[in-house]
């Protein structure tokens, strides 16, 4: 009988959700980076199904008025995986074998993202996905129901939010520096429109697991948010 650690031993699961541009994937990422753990961008998945949807010419009226069959069979031409950029290091979402990173990121997709998300058999076969993600431990997911649906069981799980106006500047930046013309104003209707949407579906909608810690990081900076998980981290780990 082999009695040594396997290779999950002392690992554990952090599920981090919030509203939309919170900094979840920033402070998802160093965790991942210091622990040298998996980092998962749930929201790159819902993404990426968005694109496809946007690139064979579908309506959000016509994918709402799909049957389960039709959807399923839909998902079924759908494969999302992610993969390591060795020029960054990074975790990247792949559509359908073609690195979509970027592509996903853009507002059109982040204007539908939230309604196709919301569309049950669409987040089962998500979900499913994340979960398989989840099978070894050693993993950071950030999303909206990593701690409430995905991962219930998680040993650490964090709500993160932070003041509208911080947010929307915080996300305008990222726009800004990745090249994508928008406005203040449709980013700041963007996160409104996405945070009343993810909270008002009917499926799984984003809300704080109970057992959640929050973190409001209006004021803090990427250091100090790490520092906090961290400490949560380690307490956990010790015990
Ligand atoms: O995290 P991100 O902002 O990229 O997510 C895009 C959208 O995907 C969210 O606004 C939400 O509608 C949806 N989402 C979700 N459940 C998750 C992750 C994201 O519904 N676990």
């Amino acid at each position: 009988m082999n009695l040594s650690p396997g290779p999950d031993a002392g690992k554990i699961i952090i599920a981090i959700d919030g509203y939309s541009s919170c900094g979840k994937s920033t402070m998802a990422k160093a965790i991942a980076k210091k622990l040298g753990y998996r980092y998962i961008d749930s929201g790159a998945m819902y993404r990426a199904v968005t694109l496809f949807v946007q690139q064979h010419g579908l309506s959000l009226d016509d994918l709402q008025s799909m049957s389960e069959d039709q959807l399923e069979a839909m998902l079924d031409h759908i494969h999302v995986a992610f993969h390591i950029n060795p020029d960054n290091g990074h975790s990247e979402v792949y559509l359908n074998e073609i690195n979509v990173e970027k592509k996903i990121r853009d507002l059109k997709v982040s204007d539908w993202v939230s309604p196709v998300s919301a569309i049950p058999v669409i987040r089962h076969r998500m979900v499913a996905l994340q979960q398989g993600y989840g099978n070894h431990k050693g993993i950071v997911m950030d999303g909206r129901d990593i701690g409430t649906m995905v991962f219930p069981h998680a040993e650490l799980k964090i709500f993160m939010t932070a003041n509208k106006e911080v947010r929307a500047k915080r996300r305008f930046d990222e726009f800004s520096s990745k090249g994508f013309m928008v406005t203040m104003d449709e980013v700041l209707k963007n996160i409104e429109d996405r945070d009343f949407t993810d909270t008002h579906r009917s499926e799984s909608p984003l809300r704080r697991a109970e057992d959640a810690i929050i973190l409001d990081n209006s004021n803090l900076t990427e250091d100090q948010q790490l520092d906090f998980a961290m400490k949560l981290i380690n307490e956990i780990c010790s015990k």
